[in-house]
């Protein structure tokens, strides 16, 4: 097992701690991007003020432990979310979203918002986005786990990819828990707030432990409650390459994309991205170094 640390990078305003996409770990599974919003106070000058942007290549995972956040896009979603609820939102070809903290039902915003690459069958294909407020919660020892993507303790998320995947929140009370894991999948976790002992290997908040395929078990210990979150799946085997919101395959794919956003911001809808009224302004895409 191997530990390493989230980097402190900004988004919409919100300092987060970003655990992937990392220079010696670029994914766990089809996992490509792990932000750790807050827990932050919001305030009317401060919170997560995300205005319109493209995504292509990838589904969006967001996940919130507190607060409230209005998604929007160009689908004509209009999805407000809560803790224990999840937005997965397909990018495929090209969808624009914007993202905002609700300052009038929550002063606080802790979450994550995580990213999985799309494979080469649906990349290019259609949007789609999907608000999930039933999830499935799973007890072991100590611990209770919602499973918000794919399958892990016997239950089973409505959230699914076409890439074999799983991502498990997991509250931990002072104790011991015990998991079995598919052993063809790798694993990674990241502590989102406490700290914990995972197969004698120790964690705390803002680090993501990393493990081999072929573990059989996941044994965790606590001193105290603990909030960890688990990501998994078959090993990426297709190449990947991302530059600010796009996972693509090639640097030309990604100017490609560029371009076609900035024939966006010029007048608010190209062919490749549909329109989005926001009360926020869009976001230019940063050049290609
Ligand atoms: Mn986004």
């Amino acid at each position: 097992m191997r530990t390493l640390t989230a980097r402190v990078a900004e988004v919409g305003g919100l300092q987060i701690r970003r655990a992937l996409p990392q220079r010696s770990l670029r994914t766990v599974g089809p996992w490509c991007f792990a932000d750790h919003m807050g827990p932050e106070l919001i305030t009317p000058t401060q919170g997560l003020d995300v205005g319109p942007h493209p995504h292509i290549g990838l589904h969006t995972a967001t996940w919130l432990f507190d607060g409230a956040v209005v998604h929007t896009d160009s689908l004509g979603s209009d999805q407000l979310i809560r803790p224990g609820e999840l937005n997965l939102m397909t990018a495929g070809h090209g969808i624009v979203h914007a993202e905002q903290a609700d300052r009038v039902r929550s002063q606080t915003l802790h979450g994550v918002q995580l990213w999985l690459a799309q494979p080469e069958t649906t990349r290019d294909g259609t949007p789609g986005f999907a608000h999930h407020a039933d999830l499935p919660t799973v007890a072991s020892g100590t611990a209770d786990a919602t499973v918000f993507l794919g399958s892990w303790g016997g239950a089973s998320s409505s959230a699914n990819i076409e890439h074999p995947a799983v991502g498990v929140d997991i509250a931990h009370r002072k104790g011991v828990s015990t998991w079995s894991l598919e052993p063809t999948f790798e694993y990674a976790v990241y502590c989102a707030g406490g700290s914990a002992t995972i197969n004698r290997s120790p964690v705390t908040e803002g680090q993501l432990l990393q493990w081999e395929p072929e573990t059989a078990e996941l044994t965790i210990r606590t001193d105290d409650t603990a909030r960890l979150i688990l990501l998994g799946g078959s090993p990426w085997e297709e190449p990947l390459f991302m530059w600010w919101n796009f996972v693509a395959r090639s640097k030309s794919e990604v100017a490609q994309a560029i371009n076609d956003w900035s024939a966006w911001s010029a007048v608010g809808e190209s062919p490749r991205f549909a329109s989005l009224r926001s009360s926020l302004a869009a976001i230019p895409a940063p050049a290609l170094p």
